[in-house]
């Protein structure tokens, strides 16, 4: 079998891997910032063939095989590896705008990549439209003809927002607009935007790929025109590369990308399921709902949803709140999300009359262990 026709899992386990190196099955970590060269005419000629090792900041063996996995996962030419999420995802945009570009941004985006977009970005003349991407007239009728960027992230952060990916795709392609999409909350085992027509798929490794919370990392991937350009621009100019341990580390997520997922899909599944149901939740956003808005583009454009979930409580005092989030044992209460470990915060909506509602990212420890946790706490914050 062809390595082009390999499935999901079986690139996580041997895509790039030469087990050249004493039979090792698992990679050395290059942890070298310099390739020394055998001769001087091999030296001077290095920079004809990008394969060649040079300097870490530009490329390296132990990131190269973690970018080729990435990129082979997400269906796409080339990957990208950087140094944080946010270090890919504007690496990613400025790739994509120059002095006098207009951006459509979807509301839903992350937002630290919000604030790029709000307040960094005008310092060189670029301004952005910020609209609710589920709402693909509302794109549409955003775009200006000095448009140069649609940015959507579906899932989006918080209530999970769809956008419609392919809708968007062909609107932006018919214009000669370039698209990147965040697709950190699906990870490429639910969701393969380029196949949908998306021209840059940016991600935070941080949290599904690299799943134990023990890196910061980020990837862009797409077309070998599009990323090679990133790659001498962006990518060495800024020098946000991804560090040799961390790829190391991020192959070893990658063997279980496929199985965490699927567990996390599963109990999320469940525990949106069971809060749907319950008498202290007034209302749950999660996509794999069928009550969820954009629940059927999830059917047409993804293949499973993750492990966030956000619910309103009916007791709406920052005090009961808060009480819950401390009281549960298996959540812990912090920003990040997609590892081990199950997170619940709790949050304040100053768009929506200040409703409080609680994100959660679901972990991997045991399903009904995680219901007893919510359910009693529950119980306890509406007495
Ligand atoms: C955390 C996050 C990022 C940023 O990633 P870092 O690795 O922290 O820089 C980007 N997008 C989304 C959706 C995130 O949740």
């Amino acid at each position: 079998m062809n390595e082009e026709n390999w499935s999901f899992e079986t690139i996580c386990q041997h895509l790039g891997e030469k087990y050249e190196y004493e039979g090792a099955v698992v990679p050395p970590i290059f942890q070298n910032s310099l390739f020394v060269f055998d001769d001087a005419a091999s030296f001077v000629d290095r920079t004809k063939d990008r394969r060649v090792f040079d300097y870490t900041r530009i490329n390296n063996p132990t990131t190269d095989i973690a970018e080729k996995k990435l990129a082979a996962l997400e269906k796409t030419e080339q990957c990208r590896l950087f140094s944080s999420g946010m270090a890919a995802i504007s690496a990613a945009i400025l790739s994509c705008v120059k002095t006098g570009s207009h951006v459509v941004c979807t509301e839903a985006a992350y937002g630290p990549t919000l604030q790029f977009f709000r307040e960094y970005l005008p310092k060189f003349g670029v301004e952005t439209s910020f609209v609710d991407g589920r709402d693909t007239n509302a794109v549409r009728n955003a775009i200006r003809d000095t448009t140069s960027l649609i940015f959507l992230e579906s899932p989006g952060s918080f209530y999970f927002h769809i956008q419609d990916i392919e809708a968007i795709a062909n609107i932006a392609k018919e214009r000669g607009i370039a698209t990147i999409i965040d697709n950190s909350n699906a990870s490429p085992y639910f969701q393969n935007p380029a196949e949908l027509g998306i021209d840059l798929i940016a991600h935070t490794a941080t949290k599904y790929l690299g799943g134990h919370s023990d890196i910061v990392m980020g990837a862009v991937c797409g077309s070998a025109e599009r990323m090679s350009r990133i790659v001498e621009n962006e990518g060495a100019l800024f020098g946000g590369n991804a560090d040799p341990f961390a790829s190391w580390l991020l192959i070893r997520s990658l063997r279980t990308l496929a199985i965490r997922m699927e567990r996390a899909q599963q109990s999320a599944m469940k525990i949106a399921a069971f809060l749907n149901a319950h008498n202290s939740v007034a209302h749950v956003y999660y996509p794999g709902l069928p009550s969820h808005p954009g629940h059927e583009l999830v059917k047409k454009q993804m293949r499973g949803t993750s492990g966030m979930i956000s619910f309103e409580p009916t007791f709406q005092t920052q005090q009961k709140v808060f009480q819950f989030c401390e009281g549960l044992r298996l959540f812990q209460i912090g920003v990040s999300w997609g590892g081990h470990e199950s997170l619940a915060i709790p949050l304040c909506d100053p768009n929506r009359d200040s409703k409080w509602f609680v994100r959660m990212s679901v972990g991997l420890e045991n399903v009904d262990d995680l219901l007893d946790d919510l359910d009693r706490e529950l119980k306890r914050a509406s007495a």
